[in-house]
């Protein structure tokens, strides 16, 4: 199977919503009056972002539920996107379940495959995402204001915990390895709360490199601090949806480890003014996604962590490595 029967096989579909897709020397994308595109990629590299082993068709979903959980952040809605692809050989069976975890999330999305590029060489997936957003509405990480509260979507930390027992370095109760595998696998971008969210969000980034990391893009950017109250982030953590069982497997530090610096989630991180506490709940419940406020922008720079109490909690979250 030569390069262009490949193409055709696996990535050509009809397009419905781009001018013009795959088989010319650009796509062609037109964005609607008054809106503006969002783009943005992302790489996902074989043993650095994925096993060799994992299973392909959730690889197909993950390379791009991460890209739209870009276009999530920025409250855009998701168009179409391109993929760049390094293929070791041409294994039929591989891309044929590749491409069919790819479309399935592309298809719940609405979101075109329009061209890309495919070459021989170390597995490696590349795919850029294109999105629109109403001009001057796309949700920056630069907006957040003293006082702001403090947000993020679903639930943190199980996808560091699936990594932890993929590596053999924990163990968990097979209900919860598979719930937490699924999240780390085929994670969910929260392109409908990002959308519900325009003109709500002063600020918004999400949540790939642990939540205090990302959270630090938003202060940075804003020129901001923030206060964060661990005693409602340790509750986060999904665990198998029984707190019981899920505190008799890791000690209290490192659950919030896990919720603070864990990676991989694909939630939002953001922030609203208090006046808009409604509106966010609003917003929560029309994107069927859960949100939890977890702390306050502050005047003083830097991040602080604070217990239900309101007293210092100590732990370098940021450099987290292990279980202890
Ligand atoms: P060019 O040589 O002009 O860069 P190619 O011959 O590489 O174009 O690709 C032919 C067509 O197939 C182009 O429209 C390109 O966008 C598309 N294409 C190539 N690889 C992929 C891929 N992995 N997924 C989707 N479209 C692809
Ligand atoms: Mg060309």
């Amino acid at each position: 199977m030569g390069e262009f029967d490949l193409i055709a096989r696996y990535f050509q579909r009809p397009t419905a919503r781009a001018v013009l897709g795959i088989g010319d020397d650009c796509a062609l994308l037109q964005p609607a009056a008054g809106m503006q595109l969002a783009v943005s990629s992302d790489m996902l590299v074989e043993g650095r972002h994925f096993f060799a082993d994992v299973d392909p068709s959730t690889l197909g979903h993950k390379a791009l539920a991460v890209n739209l959980s870009d276009l999530a952040a920025c409250g855009a809605e998701p168009m179409a996107f391109t993929l760049a692809l390094a293929l070791p050989r041409a294994d039929e069976a591989w891309l044929a379940a590749f491409s069919r975890g790819l479309f399935a999330l592309a298809d719940e999305h609405g979101c075109e495959l329009v061209g890309g590029d495919t070459t021989r060489g170390p597995l490696n997936i590349c795919i850029t995402v294109f999105g629109e957003v109403p001009r001057g509405q796309a949700l920056l990480r630069s907006g957040a204001h003293v006082g702001d509260d403090i947000y993020v979507s679903g639930t943190l930390g199980d996808a560091r915990l699936a990594l932890e027992a993929l590596r053999g370095d924990i163990r968990l109760p097979p209900g919860w390895m598979a719930a937490a595998r699924t999240r780390l696998e085929q994670p969910t971008p929260r392109v409908a709360l990002g959308m519900a969210l325009r003109g709500i969000a002063s600020a918004a980034v999400d949540v790939s490199d642990g939540l205090l990391g990302d959270l630090g893009h938003i202060l940075k950017a804003s020129r901001v601090g923030a206060r964060i109250n661990t005693g409602i982030a340790a509750d986060l953590l999904a665990g198998d949806g029984d707190g019981h069982r899920t505190e008799g497997v890791l000690h209290q530090q490192a659950r919030l480890a896990c919720v603070l610096a864990g990676g991989d989630d694909y939630e939002l991180a953001f922030t609203a003014p208090v006046s808009a506490r409604a509106a966010v709940e609003a917003a929560a419940l029309e994107a069927r996604t859960t949100v939890t406020c977890i702390g306050r922008i502050e005047d003083a720079p830097g991040l602080r962590l604070v217990d239900a109490a309101g007293q210092p909690v100590s732990g370098d979250f940021a450099s987290f490595d292990h279980f202890a």
